[in-house]
Order: structure tokens, then C-alpha cells, then sequence
């Protein structure tokens, strides 16, 4: 049954209501969703619902109407997101906003097709790496797998990639020496009616990938799903796989109307193998598009580099190539139906290596990053780009830049490793906040806020020499750098102004042009860098002109030392508010009440979702140590999480000015 708990549920009560349920056999499990806090109870007993409602604390109690208890959407509202880690600590999660790809051979055969069609799948975007180690084949005379030889060659070949790896158990009795290597364990559809290996591998309490038994039906499959999550696990991500039907011309049929109808029964995640239901190669990637379409949370599909000698199914084992048209295609379909893809960050060595090998230099991938000593950190722009000074401020010479043409290429060279940080400008004083790189932030879910810095803008009128500011016709900037000179260029009305990615570029515009028609309003340091003359400077029409930058790092980067002694800290949060009255003031509550002092609030309309909003918020930290801060932004993350959906702590970090 769910208890749904009265906002005002005293501590006491609460022990006491645990207890009493507890007494009675039961097991329960606390909730905190999105508009309520439940206790989740399942046990063999039945008890009258009666007897609960009337303790104290108690709001209501509703009894779960289906069979399976803890794989209903009555016990638990929020989708669950099973997250795995690779060997590069990234975190990887199924269930979540990003659809994932699981691919390799089906069975474990040799070292060489192992690491070869790791690197292969991972080239093309998968994050876990599948192979089967224990087969459970239909004849006993078929290759029944390399057992424990054939799990270290898995591991090692997902390590080298940073893929966690997928493998099916078969028995009980290979637990001890599967769970040494074992990210994803793996229970086959002939297993799936297994139930004293599915209560003996819940007990691991590590994620599950559960196929759909050859004839099962949605109902039994959520109760072999109960049978994992009542013995431990809380991660167990079903899999459709096709059913048996009398239709021969595939192996087995796809039900991809499995996932909606899955969708209000249960909580947890779904993905679908189009391999074992199609059988044959070919008829794999359209299936697999369907079954993103019909709102998969990912894919599971046999890739093998040389499928004509495979061991074990290989006329459904897709080349790679294949499998790399594939992913493209569904990096197409994920923005149509509200996706993104999940991502393995790349390992500095497969950086460098990769540009070698394309450019024959190591040019894009500062050298001195290689040995990891100094960091590399992203700009958008051009040399002399106000963010490259702001990098220069706030590392000094400690850091190596990146310059790349937009802020999505920034947040995407933190995301998958081209870079260390990023120098994001998220605010001026004067032309206000960025919009495109909030919107950055929360596209971008794998970074988080490590530094900011807020800067001195000055601006100047670069020309080509020979230029007076009698002949400019031509003024070029970034759109934000025309307001911030307003009064200035309303001096020379006729002057046309002329949009550029940024200021730095502006100046690299006018220098190629050559022309003494044009100037471009940018940092008095772009000039060196083009060979410009500096026509007039400090044109910015307020001295005050500052932008804030914030500096993104990989979101499980280590900390930075909090607390910052003599600094100001800062905290900044994402969340969705709910269209309703009083929605936001119920959020800004949470930071009230703990006296924090909120120094900036920004609101970005959701994108698909008219008339909802994101909102940002920072909060200067109180003084603490590093575990008070920590528990203190838990606290907050509970709070709005319950009144919110969405949060997300974008970072503890240092605020500087320079
Ligand atoms: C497999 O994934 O290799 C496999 C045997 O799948 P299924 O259990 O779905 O047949
Ligand atoms: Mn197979």
C-alpha cells in the first residue's frame, strides 16, 4: 500500500509509523516525490487500511491495486533512472532524458573481436558493452561461451572504451565469479520465469537488464520485475525482445506496443533488443528507430565485426557500419521525440589519438594537456575573445585555451573530454544574461559549474590602419556589444551595424576585409592579434560594464577545495516550476526559510512545453565546511525536488572578480 504522509508529519510520528508497519512485516520505503512524501509498504500480510490511516501523520492510504507492488507507477510516481558507472567515472543512466545504446557480438569468442568491436561500437556511440559469456543456447551442442575467461575479455574490453558492460546470468551458483566483473547483469527471456535466480541476483543490488520472457505476458514480466526488486535491487530496466506468435517470417514478433502500454503501469525504464526479435540483420535499425519513436529508453542490438564466422547469432548481428548508420539516425529521431543520446566522454588518449591520425598534428588538443598537468579550457571565439582574458584572469598562466566557434561546441568539448572547462559567459551588466547558454546549462546535463568571474568589459573601435572614424560606413560586433556602445555609435547615426559571432571575430571580419569602411567593436587585445588600430577606447557607454562568466568542468570533476577561503561561494540550481499558483513562491520558500540569499533568479521558457518555464537560481553559501555545504544543498535539492521537477545542483563554486 502507499502512505501518503501529512506535510506536517512530526519526526516522531514518522519513527512511529515506520515502526508499527514494520512490526506488522512490513518492508517500507520512503518517497520523497514531487508533490508529496509517501511511505511505499509491501509485505505478505494484509492489513486493513483502516488501521494505518488513523495514526497520526497519515494523509491517506491507498492500496495498490496490481499484482506486482514495487514495480507500480502507484508505489512510485517518478520514473526510475538506473545509473551505471564506467571506468572513467562518468555516470550513465537509463530511464532518464538520454536514450542509451547497448551493443556488442552475442556471445564472448576471442580477445581480438572483443576489443575490435568495442572500439567499433564505441566510435559509434554506444555506452554499455553487451556479450554473452554463459549462452544459454537451444542446443546443447552449440557454443555454450567462455564463462569466466570470456568475462575478464568483456571487461577489458569495456574498460578500454569506458563502456560498463551487460552480461546474462544463467545460474545461481556463477555469482561469485561473475561479480567481480558484472556492471549490468542480464536475465535472459528463458530465464525470465526464473525465480530463484531472479531473487538471487535482486540480492546483488546492482542494475538489471530483464528480457521479456518468449511468451510472457506485460503482467508477468512486472512480476519476475517484483521478484528482483523485493529481493534488493531497485534498478531493474525491462527489455522487449519480440514474443512468439505464429508469425514465422522473424524470429520472434517485436511488441513495441509494449512501451505505452508499460509507460502508467510502471516506473521503470524500458528498452528494446531488436535483434533477438527480428533475426535478421537487415530488418534491425527500422526497428530500432520504432522503438526510440515509440518512446524507448534505449536500444540493445548484436554487432559483431565479422558476423559470417560469429559463434553464436550471427545473421542478426549487424556490421558495424550498420550499426554506425544506425546511430546516426536515432541522433536525428532523439530531438523529435523529446530525446538526446547518451554520450561516453572520450578519454584524453583517444583524443589525441584521433586528431592525429585525422590531421597528422595534435594541433586541436593543446599539448601540455596530454600529460594532464595543465588544464585545457574552452572559449567561443576567436583570439582576443573577452573570454579568453577572462580565462587569463581567472587561471592565469595555468591553463591552456581552446577557442571554438559557438557556446553549444564549448559545452559539448566538457562533455565529452576535448576540454577541461569551459569560460561561459552567462551575464552582462549592461546588455543582460545570455540566453543561449542558460539554455546550455540545462541541456547539458553531464557539466557542472565550477568557478565564475566577473569581469571588466572595455571596448574599443578596431580599423585597419589608415581608418579615421570619418570613413567607417561599416560597424561590426557581437549583438550584445552595440547596445553596451550605445551612446557612442548614436553619435554616427549612419553607421549600419552588422551582427558577428562574437567580438573577436568582428575584428577578424574587418581585418580581412582590409577596407577602411569598416570597424569592429571589440576588446582594445583583439587589435595584436589582427593588426588593427585602435580608432577610439572605453566607447562602452557605462564604466560599469562587467560580464559575469561562469566555468563549467565535467559534472563529476573533483572539487575545487570549498570552502573558499576570503571568497565568496556561491550555489547555483536548475529547476522546473509547476504551472500552478503559488508554484514558484513554494520554491523560492526552500531557500527563505533556510536564510539563504538568493542573488540572481532567471526564468527560460521550455522548449516543446508553451508557458512552462526553467528557472536558475543563485545562492551565496552560508559559511561551513565542506560536509555542511553538502548537506545543506541536499537538504535544498529534497525540498525543491518536492515542489519541483527537474532540480539539479549545478555546482558549489568560487566567485571572483577580477
Ligand atoms: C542475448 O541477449 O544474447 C539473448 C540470449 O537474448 P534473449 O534472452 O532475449 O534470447
Ligand atoms: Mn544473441
Amino acid at each position: 500500500m502507499v502512505i501518503v504522509l501529512d506535510k506536517s508529519i512530526s519526526a516522531d510520528d514518522r519513527a512511529k509509523l515506520r515502526a508499527f508497519l514494520e512490526k506488522n512485516s512490513f518492508h517500507v520505503n520512503e518517497i520523497v516525490g514531487e508533490e508529496e512524501t509517501i511511505f511505499g509498504a509491501v509485505g505478505r500480510l494484509a492489513i486493513d487500511p483502516r488501521e494505518v490511516e488513523v495514526l497520526p501523520g497519515v494523509k491517506r492510504v491507498i492500496p495498490i491495486s496490481k499484482p506486482y507492488k514495487r514495480a507500480s507507477r502507484e508505489f512510485k510516481r517518478d520514473d526510475t533512472v538506473v545509473s551505471v558507472r564506467n571506468s572513467r567515472g562518468q555516470k550513465i543512466s537509463v530511464g532518464g532524458k538520454k536514450i542509451v545504446a547497448i551493443a556488442g557480438p552475442c556471445a564472448v569468442e576471442t580477445r581480438e573481436q572483443m576489443l575490435a568491436v568495442a572500439r567499433r561500437v564505441a566510435a559509434s556511440g554506444a555506452v554499455m558493452l553487451r556479450g554473452g559469456a554463459f549462452k544459454p543456447r537451444s542446443s546443447p551442442y552449440a557454443f555454450q561461451g567462455l564463462g569466466e575467461a570470456g568475462l575478464k575479455l568483456l571487461k577489458e574490453a569495456g574498460d578500454a572504451y569506458g563502456l560498463p558492460i551487460v552480461t546474462e546470468i544463467v545460474a545461481a551458483e556463477h555469482i561469485p565469479l561473475m561479480r567481480e566483473y558484472v556492471d549490468v547483469y542480464q536475465i535472459g527471456a528463458r530465464n525470465m520465469q526464473n525465480f530463484e535466480l531472479l531473487k538471487r541476483v535482486g540480492e546483488l543490488g546492482k542494475p538489471v537488464i530483464l528480457k521479456r520472457g518468449l511468451s510472457a505476458t506485460i503482467e508477468e514480466w512486472l512480476m519476475s520485475a517484483e521478484y528482483l526488486l523485493s529481493s534488493g535491487t531497485e534498478d531493474v530496466i525491462l527489455c522487449e525482445r519480440g514474443i512468439r506468435t505464429y508469425e514465422k517470417a522473424t524470429r520472434n514478433t517485436l511488441d513495441l506496443s509494449a512501451i505505452p502500454v508499460l509507460r502508467p503501469l510502471t516506473h521503470l525504464p524500458v528498452i528494446v533488443d531488436p535483434s533477438h526479435a527480428l533475426g535478421i540483420r537487415d530488418k534491425i535499425p527500422p526497428m530500432a528507430l520504432a522503438a526510440i519513436a515509440a518512446g524507448a529508453d534505449g536500444i540493445l542490438v548484436e554487432v559483431h565485426c565479422d558476423p559470417d564466422k560469429a559463434l553464436s547469432d550471427g545473421p542478426q548481428s549487424l556490421y558495424p557500419e550498420q550499426f554506425d548508420a544506425l546511430m546516426r539516425d536515432v541522433a536525428t529521431l532523439a530531438p523529435v521525440v523529446g530525446r538526446e543520446v547518451a554520450v561516453i566522454r572520450k578519454s584524453r588518449d583517444d583524443l589525441i589519438r584521433e586528431t592525429r591520425a585525422e590531421s597528422g598534428v595534435s594541433s586541436a588538443i593543446p599539448a601540455a594537456s596530454a600529460g594532464g598537468k595543465v588544464p585545457v579550457c574552452a572559449f567561443s571565439g576567436s583570439r582576443g575573445a573577452f573570454a579568453e582574458q577572462a580565462i587569463r584572469q581567472y587561471f592565469g598562466e595555468n591553463a591552456d585555451e581552446l577557442p571554438l566557434p559557438s557556446f553549444r561546441e564549448i559545452f559539448a568539448a566538457v562533455a565529452d573530454g576535448r576540454a577541461d572547462y569551459a569560460m561561459v559567459p552567462i551575464e552582462n551588466s549592461l546588455a543582460g544574461s545570455v540566453y543561449e547558454n542558460y539554455d546550455n546549462l540545462s541541456r547539458f546535463e553531464d557539466v557542472k559549474i565550477a568557478g565564475a568571474v566577473t569581469c571588466r568589459i572595455r571596448h574599443s573601435l578596431l580599423a585597419v590602419a589608415g581608418a579615421s572614424v570619418g570613413t567607417i560606413k561599416n560597424v561590426y560586433s557581437h549583438p550584445h556589444g552595440f547596445p553596451q556602445c550605445a551612446d557612442f555609435l548614436g553619435k554616427h547615426p549612419e553607421w549600419q551595424h552588422i551582427d558577428a559571432p562574437s567580438t573577436a571575430e568582428a575584428a577578424e571580419i574587418v581585418a580581412q576585409k582590409g577596407s577602411p569602411e569598416n570597424a569592429a567593436i571589440a576588446s582594445g587585445i583583439t587589435a595584436r592579434y589582427h593588426n588593427l588600430a585602435e580608432l577610439a577606447s572605453g566607447i562602452e557607454s557605462d564604466a560599469r560594464n562587467y560580464t559575469r562568466f561562469v566555468i563549467i568542468a565535467p559534472a563529476d570533476a573533483e572539487g575545487t577545495g570549498y570552502p573558499f577561503s576570503g571568497e565568496t561561494s556561491k550555489a547555483s540550481f536548475i529547476f522546473l516550476s509547476k504551472n500552478a499558483p503559488g508554484a514558484l513562491y513554494e520554491c523560492l520558500g526552500v531557500f527563505h526559510a533556510r536564510k539563504l540569499n538568493l542573488t540572481r533568479l532567471e526564468s527560460r521558457p521550455r522548449h516543446g512545453e508553451p508557458w512552462r518555464y526553467t528557472f536558475y537560481a543563485d545562492v551565496e553559501m552560508p559559511e561551513g565546511s565542506a560536509e555542511e555545504a553538502a548537506a545543506l544543498m541536499r537538504e535544498v535539492v529534497a525540498q525543491l525536488s518536492a515542489r519541483a521537477e527537474d532540480v539539479r545542483l549545478l555546482g558549489i563554486y568560487r566567485e571572483r572578480s577580477c
